[in-house]
């Protein structure tokens, strides 16, 4: 460690918040830029919004989500609307302070009129969400998973999910929500660190029991129980890159802005942590990313009243420690070195797929996969070195095989219709100027849809200006970023689907939004001559 910071450059640094922790010129950071602020529960509830407008179907993961106080007319108006057309819905809902964590300031209600708007801590900005009501119960306890993912690089994408989680168990047996049961958090949070002081909280040195357990073994439970597992991995990888998916377009623009591109600087890599729960049907829902996942193996014990000691944690290290040594393994700056020897010598023959996944859902990995059981093998076989003379000895032979699976770009085919946003964010990057910014002025705004020919008879460039401070004053007047002024990605984004809808009327949202994406990047591509770099296809 080295709190006041390092001369020597380092191959490798890992930070315990952010990518902002030291100033970083080369090697490869643990934090992207803007991470945090990407993840927080009303910026990520937005990022789900906007996708969900223009995919309904395929983000039906994330429950329908409202920002407070701002949308509090809104989230009043659609429930009344859907109590209205369906008066036997009774349904709950669950309000999460922004950028709480630990089941922080967290509470569930049966009407919009029971949020708590006054007071220090109940006026901070918030999420009210619809609650869960029939989770997945194991032992008559609600529980949730939390599961790993390594984002290794965003441009390419590049997506590895951990085979085995955790799963945080409630203390007290699950009730559907009531009015006289509401306030039980040991009923309805699954958070370790609000059951941990419950009297019920179960500490297990065993992996399959207590109230911290391997998601493998609520796996194995289910399967023995007649659940379709590799269906229940198809859904979770889809739910996982999806919701990569949504948060790339803002990450981008953090990046570009801390590290530009052209100039010689770190890469980043970052475990998440996603919080799941399945469902009755054991469809997985999406609850929040973590930034900075807990990598603790220790759990505290009250040795006797008011004495505390920290003992391992069986649980936590069996999936935690593989988290990070393969993300070691994966970052490993030596690893390119190894990896050119071996395919001179054993080509590429790809990992099987994640255990249990489902084989016919998804489509065969690409070729690129780098780590292969034969080359492993073959540096295990004795008399291998030999015909290696000069490769260096693999410390990667010596370990377990991979925990962490790459499913991106493994399953790239699949999801790259859902990267629109994406492209909108390309062209906002393109017309940003000046680097180090993540906010476009007007003159840049203006330079977009002059450049892009936007605009026309029906809709002048004074329009054009009274759409950019429409959409900015409003964004900005909600925002939690007053550093910079300008346009952010999403007023951008919003201007960007209005002016679809504006030119292309009959047809859905992303086909507006794709029609006008692709018209853009045509227009540009005449005007530079080649395409925006990452609305190439
Ligand atoms: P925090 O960051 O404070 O832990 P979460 O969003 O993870 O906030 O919510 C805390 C807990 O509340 C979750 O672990 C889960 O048990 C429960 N929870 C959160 N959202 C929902 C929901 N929409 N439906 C049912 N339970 C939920």
């Amino acid at each position: 460690q080295f709190p006041f910071g390092r001369r020597l450059p380092c191959d490798i640094y890992w930070h315990g918040v952010s990518f902002h922790d030291n100033n970083i010129f080369s090697g490869q950071v643990n934090k992207f830029p803007g991470m945090m602020e990407t993840v927080r529960k009303i910026t990520l509830s937005r990022a789900m919004r906007t996708m969900q407008d223009l995919f309904p179907l395929e983000y039906n993961f994330y429950p329908r989500s409202w920002i407070l106080p701002e949308e509090l007319p809104l989230f009043v108006a659609e429930v009344r609307m859907m109590k209205d057309s369906n008066p036997s819905w009774k349904p709950t809902f669950i309000v999460k302070p922004d950028g709480g964590c630990q089941g922080d300031g967290i509470y569930l209600i049966k009407d919009p009129s029971d949020i708590r708007l006054t007071g220090s801590i109940q006026s901070r900005p918030a999420v009210v969400q619809e609650y869960i009501c029939k989770p997945l119960l194991v032992d008559k306890l609600k529980f949730d998973i939390r599961l790993y993912v390594l984002l290794k690089s965003l441009e390419p994408l590049e997506i590895y999910i951990a085979k085995d989680g955790l799963s945080r168990f409630c203390t007290e047996p699950y009730q559907e929500p009531t009015l006289k049961n509401l306030h039980q958090v040991f009923m309805h949070l699954t958070n370790y660190s609000l059951n941990i002081h419950s009297g019920n909280f179960i500490h297990s040195d065993s992996v399959n029991t207590g109230s911290k357990r391997t998601f493998s073994s609520i796996l194995c439970r289910l399967s023995s129980r007649g659940a379709d597992v590799k269906k229940l991995w198809s859904d979770i990888i889809s739910l996982v890159i999806k919701t990569i998916i949504a948060l790339t377009p803002e990450l981008k623009v953090y990046y570009q802005s801390d590290i530009p591109a052209g100039k010689p600087g770190p890469t980043c890599f970052q475990i998440l942590g996603f919080d799941i729960l399945l469902m009755k049907n054991l469809k997985p829902m999406l609850l929040e990313v973590n930034a900075n996942p807990s990598m603790r193996i220790e759990h505290e014990q009250e040795l006797s009243p008011g004495v505390f000691e920290n003992v391992p944690s069986p649980v936590d290290e069996e999936v935690k420690v593989a988290v990070i040594r393969d993300t070691l393994r994966l970052v490993d700056p030596l690893k390119k070195k190894r990896k050119d020897t071996h395919t001179l010598v054993c080509g590429s023959v790809p990992m099987a797929g994640l255990a249990g996944m489902s084989s016919e859902a998804l489509p065969e990995p690409t070729p690129s996969a780098v780590l292969c059981r034969r080359c492993q093998s073959l540096e295990q076989a004795p008399g291998a070195r030999q015909e290696l003379p000069d490769a260096p000895p693999s410390p990667e032979a010596a370990l377990p095989s991979l925990c962490l699976k790459q499913v991106f770009p493994k399953y790239a085919k699949q999801f790259s219709y859902l990267r629109l946003v994406d492209r909108v964010a390309a062209l906002f990057i393109h017309f940003l100027g000046v680097k180090g910014t993540t906010k476009l002025g007007p003159t840049g705004f203006r330079t977009f849809i002059r450049n892009c020919k936007l605009s026309n008879s029906n809709f002048s460039m004074a329009a054009v200006d009274i759409l950019y401070i429409d959409i900015t004053r409003r964004w900005n007047s909600m925002g939690l970023d007053h550093k910079e002024s300008g346009m952010c990605l999403q007023a951008f984004v919003e201007a960007f689907f209005c002016l679809a809808q504006k030119k292309y009327k009959s047809l859905p949202l992303h086909e507006q939004v794709a029609s006008l994406v692709e018209l853009c990047e045509c227009r540009l591509a005449a005007l530079h001559g080649k395409r925006l770099a990452w609305g190439c296809h």
